[in-house]
């Protein structure tokens, strides 16, 4: 072999370590970007934003003093409700006419609730929903969001709540008992 040729080989050898050592460098860089960048999109679509005008439809409550039990009813046309707790938003979703003749529950497009401890917002359906606890809203008795069974549970133990519930179970009658309790919940 020649010397010509052996420094070829070398300054290949050299061209191809040094653009692996770039390489890897760069493109973990990159792929931590592009997951963050799908990590903010998601999370400023799931936001809930209220102005001071905001009222609840269902009480008449003004929204804004109510931050941590913020949820909102978002539909098709671009437009939201926003209420002072679960229990509004609930009235809404399962008679949205009774409260704003101009909707009705296929027009309803994504609906936002807030996970307690963290005060992040989530989707209703993914929510764990906690009852009967000594930790009251605006509205008294309320079903309290978690993104998690475990959290959810942690709360109940700690604030002596009585049941787990999934957005499916909830109904009127369970809105009805939440209302008219005083400082215990009967769910019986
Ligand atoms: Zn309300």
């Amino acid at each position: 072999m020649n010397r010509k040729r052996l420094n070829i080989i070398k300054i290949l050898v050299f061209s191809s370590i040094t653009l692996f050592f770039v390489s890897l460098f760069f493109v973990p860089n990159t792929w931590a970007l592009d997951l963050s960048r799908k990590k903010k999109s998601t999370e400023r679509k799931l936001y809930i934003t209220v102005t001071k005008k905001d009222r609840c439809p269902v009480c008449g409550m003004f929204v804004h003093p109510y931050q941590k039990w913020i949820t909102q009813i978002q539909f098709k046309d671009g437009s939201h409700h926003s209420f002072d707790g679960m229990k509004c938003m609930c009235r809404l979703y399962i008679d949205p006419g009774k409260y704003d003749s101009t909707k009705k529950k296929r027009d309803i497009k994504l609906v936002l609730v807030r996970d307690y401890y963290t005060l992040k917002f989530i989707r209703h359906d993914t929510a764990f929903y906690v009852v009967g606890s000594d930790v009251f809203g605006p509205m008294g008795h309320e079903l309290i969001p978690f993104d998690s069974q475990k959290n959810a549970g942690t709360f109940l133990i700690d604030h002596n709540g009585l049941k787990i519930l999934r957005f499916n179970q909830i109904n009127p009658e369970l809105l009805d008992k939440l209302d008219k309790a005083k400082k215990t919940v009967n769910l019986e």
